[in-house]
């Protein structure tokens, strides 16, 4: 056996013995790309306890020191057996943003507590009226002794409900480029004047909030990087947040849905296509392992846009496979396929806006690639 085949034999076997029936139907039933904490934080421990939960962290901060092909492996073995998704706001984004920015104290505080799950992390970039042109935020975070105080609201914010932990872009200026005068902090969700409230996505879901801030108090020490300086910070953090690992997923989907299309040549034609594309993506994510800076950024964005479109193409194929019961009794069904089509699909409506939308995302790449 390769070492390679080794590894992935490993991994199923770590697999087999722990992803529990209750964790792989949560992992079958997730509908959105964010798993309920009840479900990721569990399996998080799981594979925190094997030295698994962050893959792509370095192994001086506890990452597996796995090549890039074994994590893809990882990666691959995960989807297929249908494991839940760890939430990727404090191990994917703040985490290799802190190990960048940090300072040896926010290093030393923050990366064992995003990597044992005590704290859980959401991100509070959009304001209402601040989504794309992101850095037109006008929440206030005026200076006081060694505090800032924050007046103002984040909208859209995913999961602020459990999260104890945020962090945020503030203004500190409004002198010179909106970009300058913007800084990056990690707040405590428990600080006082801190207010969330639900908004129920299409899906009947409660996944964003808004979150409203009244004379919020936050440690000057919890900013990460200069004042002023927090649009590279947030630059390096959206890096991250749009790259990712989108082929493993959707051959994941195209496989089960093969064995349900039966022997329909339409929509057999269809998945076969589907297939071809999501080839193509898994050609660039391997092309993209290692990139840095502005090459890195275009990757990221070329697979969100590719990443995110393949995944809506296939959502409405899982649809018109289920076929019209899945319509009438979205909710409730024992069977998972039925169960999970139409929720998936107005879930998966979100995926080209949020990460910053598609749009924005080919307006990048025009940048980057064609000046
Ligand atoms: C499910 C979901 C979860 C989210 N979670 C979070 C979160 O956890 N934290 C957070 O901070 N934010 C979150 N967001 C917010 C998300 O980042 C924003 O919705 C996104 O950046 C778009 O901003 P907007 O909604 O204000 O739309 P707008 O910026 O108002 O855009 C509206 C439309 O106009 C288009 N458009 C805007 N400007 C341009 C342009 N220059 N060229 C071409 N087209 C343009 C857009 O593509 C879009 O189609 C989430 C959003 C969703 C849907």
């Amino acid at each position: 056996m390769t070492d390679l085949a080794a590894f992935r034999a490993e991994v199923r076997q770590f697999l087999a013995d722990n992803l529990d029936e209750e964790l792989a139907r949560a992992g079958r039933r997730q509908t959105s790309v964010f798993s309920e904490p009840e479900h990721s934080m569990p399996w998080q421990a799981k594979l925190h306890a094997r030295g698994w939960a962050a893959i792509d962290w370095p192994v001086e901060y506890g990452g597996p020191g796995w090549s890039a092909m074994q994590k893809y492996i990882f990666s691959a073995e995960c989807a297929r057996a249908g494991t839940p998704s760890l939430m990727p706001q404090g191990l994917k984004m703040v985490a290799p943003v802190l190990m960048h920015y940090g300072t040896q104290e926010q290093k030393d505080f923050f990366l064992p507590r995003i990597l044992n799950g005590e704290h859980y992390w959401c991100q509070g970039f959009s304001e209402p009226g601040s989504g794309s042109d992101l850095a037109s935020l006008k929440l206030r975070a005026d200076r006081d002794g060694d505090h800032y105080v924050l007046n103002g609201s984040k909208i859209w914010t995913t999961h602020a409900h459990h999260a104890n932990w945020m962090f945020a872009l503030v203004r500190t200026s409004s002198e010179g480029k909106p970009q300058a005068g913007i800084s990056f902090l990690l707040i405590d969700m428990a600080t006082p004047g801190l207010k969330v409230d639900p908004i129920i996505s299409l899906a009947g879901e409660h996944e964003l909030n808004q979150v409203f801030f009244d004379n919020v108090r936050v440690p000057v020490a919890n900013r990460l990087g200069e004042e002023n300086d927090g649009w590279s910070v947030a630059k390096y953090l959206l890096t991250f947040e749009r790259g990712g690992r989108y082929a493993p997923t959707l051959f994941a989907q195209l496989g089960k849905l093969r064995e349900e299309a039966d022997d329909d040549p339409v929509l057999q034609d269809r998945l076969r296509r589907e297939a071809v594309t999501v080839e193509a993506l898994e050609a660039i994510e391997m092309k993209s392992i290692g990139a840095k800076g502005a090459e890195a950024a275009l990757y990221a964005s070329v697979l969100k846009v590719q990443g995110t479109e393949a995944e809506q193409r296939i959502a409405v194929l899982a649809c018109d496979i289920a076929g019209a019961e899945a319509w009438c009794v979205p909710d409730g069904q024992s069977n998972d396929r039925l169960a999970t089509a139409v929720p998936r699909y107005l879930n998966g409506r979100a995926a080209t806006i949020y990460a910053g939308s598609n749009e924005i995302q080919r307006d990048l790449i025009a940048r980057v690639s064609l000046g």
